[in-house]
């Protein structure tokens, strides 16, 4: 036992834990969780827990089904929304084959990986996400759904849902040692948006699967429906979850040159190149629905096109100001990933990309200065911005070509990643709507 592990068996003793549930998440970034009697957390620790792979969506292929999940003890934490009546107590774990090595189809690994690589090159990988989201009243599934109110951007909105709500989560995130910077409204009726204090990668992608599961409890609670669907409504702007990120070489921010234009260094703009050049070949991990593209192409501030800029909301990388003095919170924004992307899977590829732009010193095109969206066509053209894939079949065929996210992602998540999206656009394609049948039928 090493001194975590001791950590969490003292305390599961001391506060009288009565269920440890493990965590882990599948390749499309579902929640999975078992959990197990305190007794047995001592065998989790050093050999794991069994379970059938095969059943859980990408992990395994089916001939070699048997897999292990091992709590990482630096993520024992209480659950809140349990209360103190028989205390749960959830870690999350990483998955390994019957012989100990990481199972390579783990989402939570595949992150590692990429991370590890990017320690080997000098650098620490931090995030801090805005995760945008809905809550509506409850009703079909099928139907479009009725938000709980009618406010918009950081509306104040009087005995509000959305307040309580707001309040709430956010207090069930610092219990689990998750710092909240900022919430608000967000600009369509019921949308909100909770931002977290960075985090190295990993801690965030954590943090974000826990964050999902703190909203959908307090849902529960408040008798609402809360969803990261990335375009819920037509008409109304869609949930992104607008990414910051930046490396550190040691203590020092590696984006940071207060020399440089925007005070960005030259490693910040090999980054950003890279995250720009794959921007066609990673959406299907950033963005991984039918509906994410609907987002994209809906207009409300969700980026279309390839380009990066300085202050400019219609470009997909953006390098927000900071202010003077505070070098070390230089970091870029990514705008295109939405809210029910993989975090793993998507961080994974968001450092794969940057770090490929660092190592092949990829330069960084001209910024757009003006809004993307208001130019026509041609004009894209002669500036050379590029689209980001307009659906979900246009993105499957751009990762299909990609070396960098097979590498990153590895062969089988890979193979496993595409043929399930294949099979999400072929259900969707092969459906004829009532915008169809309103449009078509009685004209010929
Ligand atoms: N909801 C917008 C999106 O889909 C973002 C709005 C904002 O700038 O926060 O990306
Ligand atoms: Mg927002
Ligand atoms: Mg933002």
């Amino acid at each position: 036992m090493d001194k975590q592990q001791d950590f969490v068996l003292r305390t599961i003793e001391e506060r009288g834990v009565k269920f440890v549930r493990l965590w882990f998440t599948d390749v499309v970034g579902t929640l999975k969780s078992v959990a197990i009697a305190p007794a047995e957390v001592e065998g989790a620790f050093t050999e794991g827990i069994g379970f059938d792979g095969s059943a859980i969506e990408g992990l395994t292929r089916v001939q070699e089904s048997d897999l292990l999940a091992r709590p990482d003890p630096s993520t024992f934490q209480l659950l809140p929304w349990r209360g103190d009546v028989d205390p749960t107590a959830r870690m999350f774990c990483d998955l390994v084959t019957p012989d100990g090595e990481p199972a390579v189809a783990d989402p939570r690994n595949v992150l590692k990986r990429t991370l590890s690589k990017a320690a080997d090159a000098g650098f620490t990988f931090y995030t801090h996400p805005e995760i945008e989201f809905y809550l509506f009243k409850p009703g079909p599934r099928d139907q479009v759904p009725t938000p709980v109110d009618q406010a918009g951007y950081f509306d104040n909105v009087p005995g509000g849902t959305a307040h309580d709500f707001r309040r709430r989560a956010v207090r069930m995130l610092e219990e689990l040692g998750i710092s909240v910077e900022y919430s608000h409204h967000e600009a369509g009726p019921g949308q909100n948006e909770i931002d977290l204090r960075y985090a190295d990668g990993l801690t965030m992608a954590d943090n974000i699967m826990t964050f999902r599961t703190v909203v959908k409890e307090v849902a529960i609670e408040q008798g609402v429906h809360a969803t990261f669907m990335p375009k819920p409504i037509a008409t109304e702007p869609g949930s992104g979850m607008h990414t910051h990120m930046s490396l550190f070489e040691g203590d020092s921010n590696a984006f940071y040159d207060p020399s440089a234009p925007h005070q960005l260094s030259t490693t910040g703009r090999r980054f950003i190149a890279g995250l720009l050049k794959h921007a066609g070949e990673i959406s299907l991990v950033l963005n991984q629905f039918v509906n994410s593209y609907k987002r994209l192409w809906g207009g409300d501030e969700a980026p279309s096109y390839i380009t990066w800029g300085h202050s400019n909301r219609s470009a997909l990388v953006r390098v927000p100001m900071y202010k003077p003095g505070k070098g070390q919170s230089a970091r870029i924004e990514h705008r295109g990933i939405d809210s029910a992307a993989n975090p793993y899977l998507a961080y994974a590829l968001f450092v794969a990309a940057g770090l490929k732009g660092i190592e092949e010193e990829y330069e960084l095109p001209a910024e757009a200065e003006d809004n993307v969206w208001a130019l026509s066509a041609g004009e894209r053209r002669a500036l050379g911005y590029e689209s980001l894939p307009m659906s979900l079949d246009y993105a499957i065929g751009q990762m299909e070509d990609s070396e960098l996210v097979a590498e990153t992602l590895g062969e089988q998540v890979f193979r496993y990643v595409l043929a399930n999206k294949r099979r999400e656009f072929e259900q969707y394609r092969s459906q004829v709507t009532s915008l169809e049948l309103l449009t078509t039928l009685d004209v010929v």
